[in-house]
């Protein structure tokens, strides 16, 4: 799909689009947007990567002197959404950050996404395949409009309504997205009470990556107007599932061929497959503060709630690190379980990118696959057969990551170290503050 600047002028007149949303993506993940009034006259400057924001009060961005940065928009990202008014539709396109020099500019995590893409590309593959599994949670407004905790069913697993009073509001959501041109592949209750997921098919990393953005919004858009509050934070409430967003990935030779299929291997996987996992699991540890970015994270990632906690791989065994789905040709795939949706898309996919690459440079070898379930196994045996663990909180991952070359490359030095000053910033805060658990445990036994 190649959309033209003269694409987008008919459209904006025809589909009468009022305002343009130019957005981006910070370091943390959040999604960003400057909104313009479509005029011809902002269009044309827009068009043709004039447009300019400050940079300075955007989280790790920039400093104050060298606030100046520029929004290229990539017209393939076009959207037109659907909450428009009387006043005209509001459009959107994403776009990279330059700086004034014309340069892209090193912390942003689209862009840093592409580097690793040209990367790839001078290691001989087409593409890097991406389809997310994102998991959320709806939950009650009280009167004044906040999120409560509270959920609005008592759905589980694959569950249908009444059960499910979701679903008229998941389904808007999906009917939402696939006007907006996304393959929603499938959408269902999860486990936990008022946990969802909506599957997309699989697609570029960039596309993937872009549309895990958007569906972001929408989900909370669509679930607002429903009364109800849309949440991707990690582990939203003890003692039920947390919400993950599993990775299937893949990558593509130059003749679209899936590199990881190989009929004649080892559960009819590749050696390039079993060197990229090889690759995965040797970084696991050290990458896990980019997939996991949170001090909540490291709640979901505890046994018993179908979250990973120890490195390891299995064909069809859903306890592990990673997993094999069943499908081949097309669709061979890994699944990285640990993933959660607080991740920020472009800087995991960026960081997995290169540790499978390392992995299949230096001719990684995947350990054998455990097929039997983890968490049964003691520690001994555990240690015996070299599973290790995930790291157990924000502050030990964070540390990790400061150990690991590979990862900090991914990342670029701008991008490494805003990260780790940001996360440095929240552990200690975590650190100090005094929890309910605590008062609960402590005050009265001592
Ligand atoms: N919610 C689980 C997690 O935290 C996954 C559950 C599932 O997809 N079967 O990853
Ligand atoms: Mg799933
Ligand atoms: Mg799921
Ligand atoms: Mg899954």
């Amino acid at each position: 799909m190649t959309i033209t600047p003269a694409d987008i002028l008919s459209e904006v007149k025809e589909k009468n689009v009022t305002f343009l949303r130019l957005m981006f993506t910070d370091i943390l993940g959040t999604l960003k947007n400057v909104e313009v009034p479509a005029t011809e006259e902002q269009l044309e400057k827009i068009l043709d990567n004039k447009m300019m924001f400050d940079g300075s009060s955007i989280e790790g961005f920039v400093r104050i002197n060298e606030s100046d940065m520029y929004l290229y928009p990539d017209l393939d990202t076009w959207i037109i959404f659907p909450w428009g008014d009387e006043n005209g539709k509001v459009a959107g396109l994403i776009c990279d950050v330059y700086n004034p020099d014309g340069t892209p500019f090193a912390g942003d995590p689209r862009g840093n996404l592409k580097r690793a893409l040209t990367h790839m590309e001078t290691t001989g593959f087409k593409s890097f395949n991406l389809g997310p599994e994102p998991e959320f949670f709806l939950f009650k407004l009280d009167e004044k409009g906040n999120p409560t905790l509270e959920v609005n069913d008592q759905g589980g697993y694959f569950d249908l309504a009444p059960t499910d009073t979701a679903d008229n509001t998941r389904r808007e959501i999906v009917n939402v997205l696939t006007d907006l041109g996304f393959e929603v592949e499938a959408s269902h209750h999860e486990v936990a009470v008022g946990q969802h997921e909506i599957d997309f098919k699989y697609t570029n990393v960039l596309e993937a990556c872009d549309n895990i953005q958007i569906f972001k919004l929408v989900v909370k858009t669509i679930a607002r107007e429903h009364g109800l509050y849309a949440t991707f934070m990690a582990k939203p409430k003890f003692g039920i599932n947390g919400s993950g967003m599993h990775c299937n990935m893949s990558l593509f030779d130059q003749e679209g061929n899936n590199a990881f299929y190989d009929p004649k291997g080892e559960l009819e996987l590749s050696e390039t497959a079993y060197h990229f996992l090889g690759g995965i699991l040797d970084h696991a540890y050290n990458f896990t503060a980019i997939t996991n970015p949170t001090v909540n994270s490291y709640k979901r990632l505890v046994p018993g709630y179908e979250a990973p906690v120890y490195i390891a791989w299995a064909g069809r065994n859903r306890s592990p690190l990673v997993r094999v789905p069943a499908s081949r040709g097309k669709g061979t795939r890994l699944e990285l379980r640990a993933v959660d949706p607080t991740a920020n898309p472009y800087l995991a996919l960026a960081v997995l990118l290169e540790c499978g690459l390392d992995g299949i440079e230096r001719k990684l070898e995947a350990p054998a696959p455990v097929e039997n379930n983890i968490y049964m196994m003691s520690g001994d045996e555990r240690k015996a057969v070299g599973i290790t663990d995930l790291p157990s909180t924000l502050h030990n991952a964070v540390k990790a990551l400061r150990e690991d070359d590979v990862v900090k490359a991914a990342l670029g030095q701008h991008i490494y170290t805003n990260f780790v000053e940001t996360k440095k910033v929240e552990w200690a805060s975590y650190a100090q503050f005094v929890s309910q658990w605590e008062i609960d445990n402590y005050l009265y036994l001592y």
